[in-house]
C-alpha cells in the first residue's frame, strides 16, 4: 500500500475503489463502513445480496497494515474470490484442505512475512492450534466474517464452527473484526452480536429492498410450460436459476428446458459430486446457462449477472423466497423473479409440515410461514412492500412488481365464497378440491352419484365459473384463513372460525378479479429491451462482440468471464467506444489492472469495429 495516498481515510479510500476497483463512487454505506473499519472500529454489516459486502472488508485490508483475514465458510468459492482479487491486483490467498501441505507452508510464510494483502480461510481451519499460531506470530489488519448468521443455531445455515470465532476476540483483542450477513432479521442480527461478542460494535443496517428485482407470481396452469414462456419472452439470451422441491423434478425440468432449445443444467444433493461440481462451475463460467436446482444449490453462488430466478414450486417461507430471488441482478442491473404456484402446492406444503419429525411448536412456527408465504401470493396489492414489510422495512408501492404494472381488479366476492365455504360445510368437510369444485359446478361424477352429492342445495350453484376460477377463489379463501387443508390423506377441505362471520353475511370478501392466465409479452421496461433502449443497433453489436471476447479472455485466465468484466462494464464500453486508453479508464468496473491487462485488445475492437 502506498503511504503517500494522503492522510485522510475517506479520501484515500475513494482513491482505492477508483484505481484498484475501477467504480466512480461508494454505494449506499459502503464509505461509511470503510472508514469505520479502516479506522480500527468494528462492525456488523447487514446488506442484502448484491450489496456490496466485499468492498467493506476488502478495501480496509488495503488501507490498514498486515494482513486482512476473512473467514468464509465457502471453500468451494475461495479459489474464484482469490482470482477475482488477481484480476485487479490485489493480493490474496486461501488456506483450507484443498490444498498441499507445500502450497500451505508457501501461503504461510507469505502470511508472516506480511506480502500478500488478505487472506481467506475456513473457520475450522482458523480455529486449529497451528493457524491461531500463525496469526499470531503475524501482522493482522482485520478479521471480516462473512456470512455471519451461520452461528444462528434457529437458521438454516447453522455451523457450529461459527461459535469458536468468539475467541477472536479475547486472543486478538486490538485487531478490528466486521461481521457481515445477507440475513435480515432482528434475531439473527442480536444473536450474531451476542455469540460473537460484537454487541459493542457499530450496525451498520441498509435497506433490504432490490429495487432492480421485478417480482412476479402467476396462477400456475401448466408450470414448466409457462416456464418456457416465461424464460423465451423475456430473458431469452440470459443466465436463470430454476428452483423446484425436488430432486425428479429438478431432473425433468432441466431435460424439458434442454428439449425446447433452452440450455439447462441440473443441480441436486442426490447427484454425484463431481458432476455437481462440473454443472456448478460450468454455470458460474460460462453465460447464458439455466441451473435448475433444489435449493441445495445456493449460498455463496457469487455470479453477478443472473438475470432470473423462477420458483417452480412454492417456497417454505418468505426468508427462503427472499434469499432465493436475491440471486438475481446482483450486479444491480433489472433482473426478475418469477413463480408459479397453485392450490396444489399449499397441500403439499401442509402435507409436508404434518408429516415431518418436528414437534408441535416448531410445526406451528412452519405452519406460521407458511401462511405468510400465501399471503404474499395472494395479495392485492405491492409484492414488494409486503416483502419489505415482513422484515420490518415500510415502504410504498414500487411501481416495479406485477400488482404495481397491472393492478389486480378487487370484486366484491362475497357471494361466491359463501357458495364455496357452504359447499364444504354440506359435504362434511371430508372432500378435496376437486371435488367440492365438481359439485359447485354441477359436474355428473361417479363419486357425486356414490354420495348423492347431486342432492346438496349447492350443487350446481357455482356452474357460471370455471374450474380455474374457482380454483383461484379457494386459493384466496385459504389465503384469507376460511379454510384450512386438512393434513389426513385426502387433503380434505376444513372450516375454520373465520368462515362463520362470511356464511352468516356478517362479512364482506374482497377477492381479486379472476384474469385468465396470458402469455408473457416482453415487458417495455424488461432487460431485453432495456438494453434496445440503452443501446443501438450497432452498440449491441460491440457489445455482442465484446461478449465473445470476454469468453475466450476467460478461457485464457481460468476465471468466470464475469471477472474479467461484467455485463454493465461490456455495456458502458459499447456506449462510450473508447477510442484510447485514457477513455476506457473512466468506465465504471475498468481498475488499473484491468486496464494493463485488457485495454489494449479492448481499444483495437473498438476501432475494428467502427
Ligand atoms: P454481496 O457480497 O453483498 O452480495 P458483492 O460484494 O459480491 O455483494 O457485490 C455485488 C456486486 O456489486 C459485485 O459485482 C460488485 O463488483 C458490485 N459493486 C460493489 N460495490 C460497488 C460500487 N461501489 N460500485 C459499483 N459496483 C459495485
Ligand atoms: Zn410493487
Amino acid at each position: 500500500m502506498n503511504p503517500d495516498i494522503g492522510a485522510d481515510i475517506g479520501a484515500r479510500a475513494l482513491h482505492i475503489l477508483q484505481t484498484v476497483f475501477g467504480y466512480p463512487a461508494f454505494r449506499g454505506q459502503q464509505g461509511d463502513i470503510v472508514e469505520h473499519v479502516a479506522a480500527g472500529g468494528d462492525a456488523l454489516v447487514l446488506m442484502p445480496t448484491g450489496g456490496g459486502k466485499s468492498l467493506c472488508y476488502q478495501i480496509p485490508a488495503l488501507l490498514r497494515d498486515g494482513v486482512g483475514v476473512v473467514v468464509s465458510p465457502l471453500i468451494a468459492l475461495m479459489q474464484d474470490q482469490v482470482d477475482a482479487l488477481a484480476e485487479v491486483g490485489v493480493r490474496a490467498a486461501f488456506l483450507n484442505s484443498t490444498q498441499t501441505f507445500e502450497e500451505t507452508l508457501r501461503i504461510e510464510r507469505l502470511v508472516r512475512t506480511g506480502e500478500i494483502d488478505l487472506v481467506y480461510v475456513a473457520p475450522e481451519r482458523l480455529m486449529t492450534p497451528r493457524c491461531l499460531e500463525l496469526f499470531e506470530s503475524s501482522h493482522i489488519s482485520l478479521f471480516a466474517i462473512d456470512e455471519a448468521h451461520c452461528v444462528s443455531q434457529w437458521g438454516h445455515d447453522f455451523r457450529p464452527e461459527y461459535i469458536r470465532l468468539s475467541i477472536l476476540h479475547e486472543r486478538f483483542p486490538n485487531v478490528p473484526r466486521i461481521a457481515l450477513t445477507a440475513t435480515a432479521d432482528q434475531q439473527t442480527r442480536a444473536e450474531i452480536a451476542h455469540r460473537l461478542q460484537l454487541e459493542e460494535a457499530r450496525q451498520f443496517v441498509s435497506s433490504f429492498d432490490r429495487p432492480n428485482i421485478r417480482y412476479s407470481i402467476v396462477e400456475k396452469t401448466n408450470g414448466r410450460k409457462q416456464l418456457i414462456d416465461f424464460i423465451s419472452a423475456e430473458h431469452a439470451q440470459d443466465s436463470g436459476i430454476v428452483y423446484c422441491l425436488s430432486r425428479k423434478k429438478v431432473e425433468e425440468t432441466a431435460d424439458f428446458l434442454n428439449e425446447n432449445g433452452i440450455r439447462a443444467l441440473a443441480y441436486h444433493a442426490g447427484m454425484e459430486h463431481a458432476t455437481r461440481a462440473a454443472n456448478q462451475a460450468r454455470f458460474l463460467r460460462e453465460d447464458n446457462i439455466v441451473m435448475v436446482a433444489t435449493i441445495a444449490f445456493g449460498m455463496g453462488i457469487d455470479k453477478p449477472d443472473v438475470r432470473f430466478v423462477c420458483h417452480l414450486d412454492l417456497p417454505k417461507s418468505i426468508e427462503g423466497y427472499y434469499q432465493e430471488t436475491g440471486r438475481a441482478g446482483r450486479d444491480g442491473a433489472p433482473a426478475s423473479a418469477w413463480m408459479a404456484y397453485g392450490l396444489q402446492d399449499v397441500v403439499l406444503q401442509r402435507r409436508m409440515i404434518d408429516e415431518s419429525e418436528a414437534d408441535d411448536g416448531f410445526k406451528r412456527v412452519l405452519s406460521m410461514k407458511l401462511d405468510a408465504m400465501l399471503g404474499l401470493c395472494e395479495t392485492l396489492s405491492c409484492r414488494r412492500m409486503r416483502l419489505l414489510d415482513y422484515f420490518g422495512e415500510r415502504s410504498g408501492p414500487c411501481g416495479n412488481c406485477d400488482t404495481c404494472l397491472i393492478p389486480p381488479v378487487q370484486v366484491d366476492g362475497t357471494v361466491p365464497m359463501q357458495k364455496l365455504l357452504s359447499a364444504v360445510y354440506r359435504v362434511d368437510q371430508r372432500f378435496a378440491a376437486g371435488h367440492v369444485i365438481d359439485v359447485l359446478r354441477g359436474a355428473q361424477t361417479e363419486r357425486i352419484s356414490q354420495w348423492h352429492h347431486d342432492k346438496l342445495t349447492v350443487y350446481g350453484v357455482g356452474a357460471d365459473r370455471s374450474e380455474q376460477e374457482w380454483r383461484a377463489i379457494l386459493r384466496q379463501g385459504i389465503a384469507l384463513g376460511f379454510l384450512t387443508v386438512d393434513h389426513d390423506a385426502f387433503s380434505s377441505l376444513k372450516l375454520t372460525d373465520l368462515a362463520r362471520p362470511v356464511l352468516k353475511g356478517e362479512q364482506k370478501v374482497q377477492l381479486r378479479q379472476y384474469q385468465k392466465p396470458v402469455k408473457p409479452k416482453r415487458q417495455s421496461s424488461s432487460r431485453a429491451s432495456y438494453e434496445e433502449v440503452e443501446l443501438s443497433r450497432s452498440e449491441q453489436q460491440i457489445f455482442d462482440r465484446l461478449r465473445s471476447w470476454r469468453m475466450g479472455a476467460a478461457r485464457e485466465h481460468g476465471v468466470p468471464a464475469y471477472v474479467v468484466f461484467q455485463d454493465a462494464t461490456l455495456r458502458e464500453i459499447a456506449k462510450v467506444k473508447p477510442a484510447s486508453l485514457e477513455q476506457l479508464r473512466g468506465v465504471s468496473g475498468v481498475g488499473e489492472k484491468k486496464l494493463v491487462s485488457y485495454g489494449d485488445e479492448i481499444v483495437a475492437i473498438i476501432s475494428e469495429m467502427m
